[in-house]
């Protein structure tokens, strides 16, 4: 392997192009005085090769109170009125149209490459690059706080708002219903003619008329079933995509405060949606649609024989008081089934993401009695649910039977005294069951609906659980420039903790200053680091980043320009290169940064040794790395995206000496004009600093020069907070 591999030779090189798209979106919105920063239109969106793509630019246009409507239109019909618009080209390039001038066969536009200045170009040069697609960008009015709020208009339900818009799928699926059953009456009244009028005369030939008649009805009939079908699958999966879509960046955006305390019973509750999916995506649903007609063919039933409606009536409400009588169990049973699977998921990730510590302790069989206590308990309750509600469709269709027999019973007492011919009996028969099934649907959809409901309750919480962004919210959009940092009276107690983490801390650091913070084990450092990076927000006083609270900072703008090297490292599954560039953000990063990255980290002989280079493959978590390789790529990826300040904690707590000798001469040369404060341990680090903050109990209990802290600290002159 030759040690002069060229480790990024294989990088694509259109990382550093500019993204068109959303060059062209800032643009337009600068000019409806919607000014907001890259990094806020896209943060959280799925981008493509770190690009805008027109699929999510609705999505990014909400961020600057904008709506964006893609539309397919010729040059010429596009509408003036709506003015600036956003064309798409070909090969996933973008420009801003400004003017059409179709008389001269000129136009005007924005080319994003070539910064905000419009040129004028000819109509059929920019026919040729335009790919007929285009997106009319317009603002959305934004109200202030004397605009009294209204709440629906404030914010539409998550599921609910969803499922709306298909309203119209919905509209025919219910057309399609109701004339389905139309023609169910169609069968009875064949069958009550053949008996009746066919059968006595031999009358073949009206047979015959009847039959393709019927054969007709059952045509339409089977495509309308099918459409229908289709359709509620259609808005199901419709709906799918823009619900787990909007669940996901939920999760993504909620606030560290809110960060529910188990992982694996959380994803539980998120794969919960499934059941709500197939609930929807199901035809049952519709059968509520059918329950009004249960009253036509009871009223048909009373044409052919007023008694015959009797055994119907009787049923329907028995059928029905039963299937209320389970729902309060129901409810309880799926409720606790819920639970408990939750509490068993979390048992099942916990253990298989600790697998070695979980072996190296010798706890398999504690958390193996934990999981088959779980899982006896829930196939227990499980098993009685399914029965409950199996019971409920099992008396539906009792019921249905008992009174098709009633039916029977009654007509032939009818045929009997004259009041009915043997084609109506038949008919009140075959009309008995069509009334009774939209019963037994809508009993057996009672029972179904429990388990949704629950898995939407609990969705329910999760989406009304705080976010990070709050929409609406006009964040400040400059960068971080000086990187001068100012804690103000802050105290922070973690949501659910007795004791304050940080009391009432206050420092301040100036530009380009370096300062390590020591203390003991649960002093607070961590925190503080978390305080800075906006991860949570303080119980009271402020943090402040270049004299703006860093609450006005959109959180993404903020953490863009602090470079972080956390306590615990987590990698993501992917390559080295991924992991590195995860902190680069959108706008990408050449190779000189790259590399200049794996130099001052010391990953560079790790790369350039290795037979994958850069392509090695760290596992998820970075399980295939040794922690100070991890820490060595966590430090990479911090330093790439040339941050204003540094924030490093314990960034060698796993490396040996001289890996942390070359690290600290790096960081000499790397933080020069930079803010850096390093989390440590480790006296040797403290040779890159020129203070010395010490924490304890989540106090500052001493702030000075480097060489005096250490005196105060060798002679014990530095106490102890209470
Ligand atoms: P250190 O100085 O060792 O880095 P930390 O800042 O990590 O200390 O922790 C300070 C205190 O806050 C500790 O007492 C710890 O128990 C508590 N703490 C830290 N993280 C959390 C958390 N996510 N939830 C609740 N308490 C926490
Ligand atoms: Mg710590």
């Amino acid at each position: 392997m030759s040690n002069e591999k060229d480790v990024t030779a294989d990088e694509p090189s259109n990382r550093t192009e500019t993204d068109e798209l959303l060059e062209c979106l800032v643009a337009v919105a600068a000019m409806h005085h919607h000014d907001a920063t890259r990094e806020a239109l896209v943060a959280g969106l799925p981008l493509e090769e770190g690009k805008l793509t027109p699929g999510v630019l609705g999505r990014a246009a909400t961020r600057a109170d904008l709506t964006a409507r893609l539309v397919k239109s010729r040059l010429s019909q596009l509408n003036p009125a709506l003015f600036p618009v956003i064309l798409l080209l070909e090969a996933g390039r973008a420009c801003v149209l400004l003017n059409l001038d179709l008389k001269n066969g000129q136009a005007e536009v924005i080319f994003p490459e070539l910064g905000d200045a419009s040129s004028i170009v000819s109509l059929s040069g920019l026919q040729d690059a335009y790919s007929g697609q285009a997106a009319y960008v317009r603002p959305k009015y934004r109200f202030d706080a004397r605009g009294p709020e209204v709440k629906k208009q404030r914010s539409r339900h998550w599921f609910w708002g969803v499922i709306r818009e298909n309203r119209k799928l919905y509209r025919d699926v219910l057309l399609g219903s109701m004339v389905i059953n139309l023609f169910a009456i169609a069968m009875p009244l064949f069958v009550m003619n053949v008996y009746d009028r066919v059968v006595p005369n031999a009358a073949t030939e009206t047979l015959w008329v009847l039959a393709v008649g019927i054969f007709i009805v059952l045509c339409f009939d089977l495509a309308l079933r099918l459409m229908r079908n289709a359709f509620v699958d259609l808005a199901a999966s419709r709906a799918d995509v823009k619900l787990t879509s909007s669940i996901m960046s939920r999760v993504l955006g909620m606030r560290m405060e809110a960060k529910p305390a188990s992982t694996g019973s959380f994803t539980a509750t998120l794969q919960s949606f499934e059941s709500v999916r197939a609930f929807i995506g199901s035809a049952t649903v519709v059968a509520l649609v059918d329950l009004p007609f249960v009253v036509l063919f009871a009223a048909l039933i009373a044409l052919i024989g007023v008694p015959l409606v009797i055994p119907i009536v009787v049923g329907a409400v028995f059928v029905l008081l039963y299937a209320l009588a389970a729902q309060s169990k129901l409810h309880e049973l799926s409720e606790t089934t819920w639970r408990i699977g939750a509490q068993r998921n979390a048992t099942l990730v916990e253990s298989v993401g600790n697998l070695e510590t979980v072996k190296a302790l010798r706890s398999e069989s504690r958390l193996q009695g934990s999981w088959e206590r779980a899982s006896a308990f829930l196939s227990r309750t499980a098993a009685q649910l399914r029965l409950v509600s199996s019971s409920v469709t099992s008396v539906a269709l009792w019921t249905q039977h008992t009174v098709a027999v009633a039916i029977i019973v009654i007509g032939v007492y009818l045929i009997i005294e004259g009041d009915l011919t043997q084609g109506g009996l038949i008919a009140a028969y075959l009309l008995s069951s069509r009334a009774m099934a939209p019963i037994s649907q809508a009993a057996g959809l009672m029972a179904q609906y429990h388990q949704s409901s629950t898995a939407l309750q609990s969705l329910n919480d999760v989406m009304d659980k705080p976010i990070e962004r709050v929409e609406g919210k006009a964040y400040i959009s400059r960068p971080v420039v000086r990187g001068d940092i100012k804690f103000d009276g802050v105290s922070l107690s973690y949501p659910e903790a007795e004791r304050s983490a940080l009391n009432d801390v206050s420092f301040r650091l100036k530009p380009g200053e370096k300062v390590a913070l020591i203390g003991r084990v649960g002093s607070g450092k961590s925190t503080l680091s978390k305080l800075l990076l906006a991860l949570y927000q303080p119980t009271s006083g402020a943090v402040l980043l270049d004299d703006v609270d860093i609450r006005q900072f959109d959180p993404m703008q903020l953490r863009r320009h602090i470079g972080y090297v956390p306590q615990d490292i987590a990698l993501f599954f992917g390559t080295l290169r991924d992991n590195i560039l995860a902190g680069a953000g959108s706008e990408g990063v050449d190779d000189e940064t790259l590399l200049e990255a794996l130099r001052l980290s010391g990953l560079e002989s790790l790369v350039k040794s290795h037979p994958h280079g850069l392509d090695l493959p760290v596992g998820e978590g970075g399980s295939m790395l040794s922690g100070g390789q991890r820490q060595a790529v966590a430090i990479a990826r911090a330093l790439v995206s040339a941050p204003t300040v540094l924030l490093l904690d314990e960034p060698t707590s796993a490396m040996d000496h001289a890996s942390e000798e070359a690290l600290k001469k790096n960081l000499t040369r790397f933080s020069e004009e930079k803010t850096m404060v390093i989390v440590t341990h480790r006296t040797s680090l403290l040779s890159l600093v020129d203070r010395i903050i010490v924490m304890d109990a989540g106090k500052v209990v001493a702030d000075g020069p480097r060489e005096q802290v250490v005196e105060a600290l060798r002679k014990g002159q530095v106490g102890r907070a209470n």
